[in-house]
């Protein structure tokens, strides 16, 4: 049996997006480049991005694990809530 990577394992949850409702709120243009730097690397998911223009988030994919959350509440992060009831992330095994 092939081994599992990483992107693998993701590939076999589903996720039932609510395109009407962004869970996650960002400050995308927040100055501290080096809180910006530690959300784009510690979110498991890799949805956290940075460039000139400041931090692009894209909330499709959110394994709801919270990391951002508790790493950078009220900094990069501005607001953070689960999903609404049937929405978010479905884990599944491989
Ligand atoms: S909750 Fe977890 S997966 Fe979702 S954006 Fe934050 S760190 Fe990434």
């Amino acid at each position: 049996m092939a081994k599992m990577t990483i992107d693998n394992k993701l590939g076999v949850n589903r996720f039932n997006v609510d395109e009407e409702n962004c869970h996650i709120q960002v400050d995308k243009q927040h100055a501290d480049h080096d809180e910006v730097n530690r959300v784009v690397r510690i979110c498991p998911a890799g949805l956290y991005k940075a460039d000139d223009d400041g931090v692009r988030f894209d909330y499709l994919g959110c394994l709801e694990c919270g990391t951002c959350r508790i790493l950078s509440q009220d900094k990069v992060v501005s607001q953070w809530d689960f999903p609404q009831g049937s929405f978010g992330v479905n884990f599944r095994k491989s």
